[in-house]
């Protein structure tokens, strides 16, 4: 049975509302986590990633307070760089055309650190990615694009110890939960309309956090306000982000606000499930591609692959591969390549060909124009400035002359057999349009006034991210949100009769 009433309830069991729920447990007694989804696939995208987060730190000492298990010799052997508040704010501004709200931004620079560190003192365990974000170069490991953290366990750990910290703070999460409206009147927010186990109840509440995430697993909101062919996308996550938090918001007179026309979008298997599969996680994406060619089913190029780390495109690239004839690319690489690519392409469900020359290679490539495909690699491999050192921990400035659409960094050759090429295209991610909030994370309404007693956090909330995204924000910009519409929802029902 769900209790008729709770001082703040949070909708959603992500990484955002898990934040906003521990908060909210720092300030009153009842916290209930509504979760639409099955206790088995609950944790929503947030259970999907791996874990990746990116947040602020000065040099090895602040890794070291947030991952206390760092040993010397891993220490000695790595080379963690820094990532400075200028270097954050400056990917953000760069990538979101500077269109980022500023106080939002701000908030989730400056917060980063400290969030991270508040999550550590609940349990929450971090550790280095090694494996994804830094090559092995005369010895030690050099970590590059601003990405060094990953919770322990990557997206399933995350979701399980926040949860398992949830429960032993007497926080109770209900499964099979869906919220399905917000009961309001002139003084604001006083509980919800919740579907549980097939029966519709009311639960009364002093203040309501939204956190169910984006719209992105809802074809026609996805098709209505991201534009046409975006009804193909894949999810690449859970299948139950379709919105309702969003609109049980604007129901109620929540204003709207952000890039609703844009989202996170990667290269992602062409013959992936519609939705993610918790068994594969985030296998399906393909995110190598800087290191090699993408081409189109016309046999052509038609974005530079090397324009910068793989951190800072490939959330915009899904959209130019969904832009493409057919909605496909296929990645090139040869033999020099092939030991470099990361884990996900050695996963069983792979759309992959495999030839020992490249005119056996393009005859495989389902759906091109192999004789333009030729071309356009004899081509590629002509214009590669060979002079220059491949480098991958660097934007190395080994591009291409004379090509329509250079690739700017780590352009190799294609020479090399046995070659291989992997199917992909467009997997949406979340979607960037959401809810107007407020730097207490209060919703906001049409008039620009705060809806008394609700709070927002996560994937739902809009004005972070434009066009593109740099990547372990989401996880992290959901935790500082999370974290701060916890502790003002539970501050204000703490203080409400
Ligand atoms: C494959 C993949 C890999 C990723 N990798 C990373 C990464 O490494 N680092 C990173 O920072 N980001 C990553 N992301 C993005 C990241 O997952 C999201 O930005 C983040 O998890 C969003 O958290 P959230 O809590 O807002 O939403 P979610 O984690 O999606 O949680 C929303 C929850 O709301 C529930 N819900 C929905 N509607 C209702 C309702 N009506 N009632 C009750 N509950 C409801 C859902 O079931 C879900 O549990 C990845 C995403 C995917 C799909």
């Amino acid at each position: 049975m769900l209790p008729p009433a709770s001082d703040v309830v949070v909708v959603g069991a992500g990484n955002a509302a898990l934040c906003a729920a521990l908060a909210a447990a720092e300030q009153v007694r009842s916290v209930l986590v509504l979760e639409r989804a099955p206790k088995e696939l609950s944790g929503g995208n947030s259970r999907f990633t791996a874990g990746a987060f990116r947040c602020v730190y000065d040099g090895v000492d602040d890794l070291k307070a947030l991952m206390p298990d760092l040993t010397e010799s891993e220490i000695i052997s790595s080379d963690f760089g820094t990532y400075t508040h200028d270097n954050f704010f400056d990917d953000m501004g760069r990538l979101t055309e500077y269109r980022t709200d500023p106080d939002l931004c701000e908030l989730l620079v400056t917060r980063s650190r400290e969030t991270m560190l508040w999550m550590r003192r609940k349990g929450v365990r971090f550790v280095p990615i090694w494996g994804r974000q830094a090559y092995k170069v005369e010895g030690k490991f050099k970590f590059w694009g601003g990405l060094t953290v990953e919770a322990w366990g990557g997206g399933p750990g995350l979701v399980e110890r926040l949860t398992e910290i949830a429960l032993n703070n007497n926080i109770a999460v209900a499964y099979e939960a869906r919220a399905l409206s917000l009961i309001a009147d002139d003084d604001g927010v006083k509980g919800l309309v919740v579907r549980y186990r097939g029966r519709t109840v009311e639960i009364a509440a002093k203040c309501v956090v939204l956190a169910a995430g984006g719209f992105q697993a809802n074809t026609e909101m996805r098709t209505r306000y991201l534009g046409p062919g975006w009804e193909l996308a894949k999810i690449r996550g859970t299948q139950f982000n379709t919105g309702d938090g969003i609109k049980m918001a604007l129901d109620i007179g929540a204003m709207p606000t952000g890039n609703w026309s844009g989202c996170h979008a990667v290269g992602w298997d062409r013959n992936a499930p519609e939705f993610g599969d918790l068994t594969v996680g985030d296998g399906f994406q393909k995110h190598s591609y800087p290191w090699g060619i993408m081409l189109n089913a016309n046999g052509d190029r038609f974005v530079d692959e090397g324009a910068d780390f793989r951190n800072y495109t490939y959330a915009k690239y899904g959209r130019v591969i969904l832009m493409q004839p057919g909605q496909f690319a296929w990645q090139i690489f040869d033999h020099k390549i092939v030991p470099m690519l990361r884990d996900e392409y050695r996963i069983k469900r792979v759309t992959k060909v495999r030839a020992d020359t490249l005119e056996e290679l393009v005859q495989k490539l389902e759906d091109v124009d192999p004789q333009r495909a030729l071309a356009t690699i004899k081509a590629y491999n002509t214009a590669v400035n060979t002079a220059v050192k491949f480098d991958p921990n660097i934007k190395d400035g080994r591009g291409t002359t004379g090509l329509a659409i250079p690739k700017s960094n780590w352009a190799n050759t294609i020479d090399m057999p046995p070659f291989e090429a992997y199917a992909v295209t467009c997997g949406i991610t979340f979607t960037f349009g959401g809810l107007k909030i407020d730097t207490e994370a209060r919703v906001i309404d049409t008039d620009g006034r705060v809806i008394p007693g609700l709070q927002a956090a996560g994937e739902l909330v809009g004005g972070l991210f434009y066009f593109n995204y740099p990547g372990g924000t989401g996880l992290m910009a959901g935790a500082v949100f999370g974290k701060i519409a916890g502790t003002s929802a539970g501050r204000r029902a703490a203080q409400s009769p």
